[in-house]
């Protein structure tokens, strides 16, 4: 037997359904927020991850689908949306639109990953960007949607973490810091610290390995660095949450996976599951390191899989798909005829019917309508046929209406 590649997921009707109803409920409070639905490639030119997330990255560095394609060009699964969708943004001219842009995406992504909980290979992100403004407002804004998100989906224990990683500027200072504090012990650092210490000291921060954590954890912190700007920027977000009364943590240890952050980055921890569900923060250097007009911008991702999981713990009496309304269950050639018609006419008129198409007996199609919940039944049989009357029988009480097999009858006995 063929079995999935290790890390994927098959969704299957009973778990899709809620897939469902979390993305209906996103995409219309996205919609009433000004945001637009953006889709992109499954695969990108290789340089564009290695540019836009960053080249010391665990993701570039270890996590990426990259091969080579007939044509001998090197093509990534995408990661992550944001770099593609920047990529789009820029390709496709979008600075022109009225600013800023406000996008959204709900895309499959592939990393190599060490299979866990919560860590899958491929695994989906619904995320939302805003490009094209540097106010403080717009941090504010996007934390207030994410935040709603948890809010519209019933799922409580969820908290913000934030917190500033500066500008380039200020990360220069603080970088030498923390290369003072990090240098004596370098020694006892994992290899990919050692080689992220003069390339990218701040990744070591988000190193995983445990030893590592526990060398970072006197480590000086980056808002005793931030420059006036960031610092006032910082601020500014942080009164207009306490004025909306948003709760938050000041979290100085987040410094997110991937390079393309600026000033404000956060997170929305479960404090059941104990992951991060929704990620995000500042780039505003993004765009023009893939070669755009220097533009801000602001963003978010959050993992659908550990989403539905909490959802259904906090969700557990979400409404299925819709029952079937009414069955047709027939009996003869001339009946079968009959009964497709009137299925394919009551279709039209948005009503679930079924009937049979297999070729079951009567007795088999009464079970299989049973089965699937049918809240009517019709039985058309020679007799029916020629009188063009049937008896319609609810189900769960076994009550008999007779009607004659007009399309408006059959609907006002099933309503
Ligand atoms: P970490 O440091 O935990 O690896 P990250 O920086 O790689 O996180 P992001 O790329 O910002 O995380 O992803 C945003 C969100 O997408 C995560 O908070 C999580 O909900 C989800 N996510 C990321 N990677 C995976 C994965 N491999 N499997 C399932 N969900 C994921
Ligand atoms: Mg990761």
């Amino acid at each position: 037997m063929i079995q999935k590649p290790k890390g994927t997921r098959d969704i299957l009707p009973q778990e899709s359904y809620k897939w469902q109803c979390i993305e209906n409920k996103v995409k219309d409070l996205f919609q009433n927020y000004g945001f637009k639905e953006i889709r992109v490639p499954v695969f990108e030119n290789t340089e564009l991850f290695q540019r836009g997330v960053g080249e010391t990255t665990d993701v570039v560095q270890k996590e990426m689908y990259t091969f080579n394609d007939k044509g001998g060009r090197s093509i990534t699964l995408r990661p992550e949306g944001t770099a593609g969708v920047v990529r789009a943004y820029i390709e496709n001219g979008m600075a022109s639109m009225p600013s800023p842009v406000k996008l959204w995406y709900n895309m499959a992504m592939y990393r190599y990953e060490n299979v866990q909980k919560g860590r899958l290979r491929e695994f989906h992100q619904i995320g939302a960007e805003v490009i094209g403004t540097n106010s403080y407002m717009s941090d504010v804004e996007t934390i207030l949607m994410a935040n709603r998100i948890f809010e519209i989906l019933n799922i409580p224990n969820i908290n913000l973490e934030i917190n500033s990683i500066g500008c380039p500027e200020c990360r220069k200072k603080y970088q030498e810091a923390l290369k003072e504090y990090i240098r004596p012990n370098l020694e006892e650092y994992c290899e990919t610290c050692k080689t992220r210490f003069e390339k990218n000291p701040l990744r070591i921060l988000d190193c995983k390995e445990k030893r590592c954590k526990e060398l970072n954890s006197g480590a000086p912190i980056i808002l005793d660095y931030l420059c006036e700007e960031c610092k006032t920027h910082f601020e500014n977000v942080k009164n207009m949450l306490n004025k909306l009364n948003i709760k938050y943590q000041v979290e100085p240890g987040i410094v997110r996976g991937l390079d393309y952050y600026t000033k404000t980055v956060f997170e929305f921890v479960s404090k059941d599951e104990g992951y991060t569900v929704l990620a995000g923060g500042r780039y505003d250097g993004l765009i023009e390191e893939l070669d755009g007009q220097s533009t801000p911008a602001i963003g978010f991702a959050m993992g659908v899989e550990r989403l539905v999981e909490i959802y259904e713990k906090y969700n557990p009496n979400t409404i299925p798909e819709k029952d079937m309304d009414l069955y047709i269950a027939y009996i003869g050639d001339e009946a079968n005829i009959l009964a497709t018609k009137l299925v394919e006419d009551l279709r039209k008129e948005n009503i679930y019917v079924e009937k049979d198409v297999t070729g079951k007996s009567l007795k088999a199609q009464f079970k299989y309508a049973n089965k699937q919940n049918a809240k009517y039944c019709i039985t058309i049989g020679e007799e029916e046929v020629k009188s063009n009357k049937v008896k319609i029988k609810k189900m769960d009480t076994g009550e008999e209406k007779e009607i004659s097999l007009e399309i408006e009858n059959i609907i006002s006995s099933i309503k």
